[in-house]
């Protein structure tokens, strides 16, 4: 069969990282980062012929590999290869028509200029209007709030904010890949702190406190909490956040980042299973946090890169001030969306995509409790991704099942590896439900033939 070079490219990228993070306990990943540095970043910084050298907090950090399956599945798609992908953190519907209509309008009124760095202020006083009445958090729009282009951004000045060489980062796994990358650019350390399957994935009070234990010596700055989480889908209840915040009060120099851009996605059955913003938990936690949210995932806006930062106002004007050297503000037509986004986009809209988003979960969820040796301990309650275990496959090497999946099926799934949970594959179900029917045939049919070889 002829190897796309796309998949050769691809099978280089995977395979360093998985020399790196394979079989690793993900505690001891990321203090072989410069292992694994090394391994990714060779070609570009080595070249024995230049006198220019790469920064090392850069060659420091790996390419993301979900970014770098995607771009490899558009070529292989652009090159006529038809490819199944559920590697990609998008949902599938378009933006709202208010949301399309406000771009529109913005462009034609010539609202094309920089913004104040920390965005509109019709922006700011919308998410803080929003914060208020959804998650009941309080915020002044004009100090508190930051607006950038992309959660993704908000993160990592976030990051920078709070850490910096000397400091340590908790993070907790399975993690969104670019968190440890974040923090090894902020120069900081990150500290990997495992959770079990068997508990959803989910933090646990004791698994935190033992973490801090043992590394109290380590200057922990900022702890990560992706809550709803990107990869496995799991939810924390308020419950568990306030026992977390129990904990957290021991430690009073520790900052939470707060990411919650999958929010609006929680499947709830009952009131007890509403999301719950870290910064509601308490006033001593919600001094301590910044809040991160979004409009890529809840709106679909993923091209127009807006999110922001909720804060208090000491550590949103750090982010501001990193915003200021690095991007001015987010784009003004996006920003004009953004307020459309929370003032015209009615509940019944938001409250429908929840519904279907549900639907195939659930259909994803039925298909891989029938396959045979795909493990699932507890069905997600939020976000769009599901982490089924596949060790019993391949002797537990996630990339190389990857890897042969998509040569042998044209099936795209991120090895679970990327996000420090090795033996694991990342699915996201924000596609049709004629594609998920698809790509669980395929899934089904490779592993089937793979046991059998
Ligand atoms: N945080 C998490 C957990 C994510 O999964 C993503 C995107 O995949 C982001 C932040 C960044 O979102 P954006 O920059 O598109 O707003």
């Amino acid at each position: 069969m002829k190897f796309p070079s796309t998949l050769l490219l691809l099978q280089q990228l995977l395979s360093s990282q998985r020399q790196a993070a394979a079989f690793t306990p993900a505690r001891q990943i990321m203090s072989q980062s410069k292992l694994s540095a090394s391994t990714s970043t060779e070609d570009t910084t080595s070249n024995p012929n230049s006198p220019i050298a790469v920064n090392p907090l850069v060659a420091n950090v790996k390419v993301s590999a979900t970014v770098q399956i995607f771009s490899n599945v558009k070529q292989m798609q652009a090159e006529g290869i038809e490819v199944t992908s559920l590697c990609v953190g998008e949902p599938d519907f378009p933006p709202p028509q208010a949301v399309l209509d406000a771009a529109s309008a913005a462009i034609l009124a010539n609202d094309t200029r920089y913004t104040a760095v920390t965005g509109t202020a019709p922006l700011r006083q919308a998410i803080a209007k929003d914060l208020k009445d959804r998650k009941g958090v309080v915020y002044d729009p004009n100090t508190e709030i930051v607006v950038g282009n992309g959660a993704k951004q908000c993160v990592y000045q976030g990051v920078l904010a709070t850490a910096g060489p000397g400091d340590a980062v908790l993070i907790p796994a399975p993690f969104w890949p670019s968190y440890p990358e974040m923090v090894a650019l902020a120069g900081a350390k990150p500290i990997v702190l495992e959770t079990k399957e068997t508990d959803g994935y989910l933090l646990t009070p004791e698994g935190l406190r033992s973490c801090l234990e043992e590394h109290k010596d380590e200057n922990i700055k900022l702890m990560i909490l992706c809550n709803p989480s990107n990869p496995t889908g799991g939810v924390h209840s308020e419950e568990r956040l306030r026992e977390l915040a129990n904990v957290l009060e021991d430690y009073p120099n520790i900052a939470i980042l707060a990411d919650e851009i999958y929010e609006r996605l929680v499947y709830t059955d009952t009131p007890a299973d509403e999301h719950v913003s870290f910064a509601a938990i308490s006033e001593n936690m919600y001094e301590r946090t910044m809040t991160i949210n979004g409009f890529s995932k809840a709106y679909a806006m993923t091209g127009m890169r807006l999110g922001y930062m909720a804060a208090p106002a000491p550590l949103a004007k750090a982010a501001t001030t990193i915003q200021s050297q690095v991007t001015s503000c987010a784009g003004s037509v996006s920003q004009a969306a953004g307020v459309a986004a929370l003032k015209d986009v009615k509940e019944e809209e938001m409250e429908a995509n929840v519904k279907i988003m549900r639907e195939k979960r659930d259909y994803v969820i039925g298909r891989l409790d029938g396959m045979e040796g795909v493990a699932l301990e507890v069905p997600p309650k939020g976000a769009f991704y599901v982490l089924p275990d596949v060790s019993g496959y391949y002797d537990g090497d996630d990339t190389q099942l990857c890897l042969d999946l998509l040569t042998k099926k044209r099936l795209a799934l991120v090895p679970g590896t990327s996000f420090g949970a090795p033996g694991t594959v990342r699915i996201s179900y924000a596609t049709s439900l004629e594609e998920l029917e698809v790509a669980m045939n395929k899934l089904q049919e490779f592993l089937e033939e793979s046991k059998s070889e």
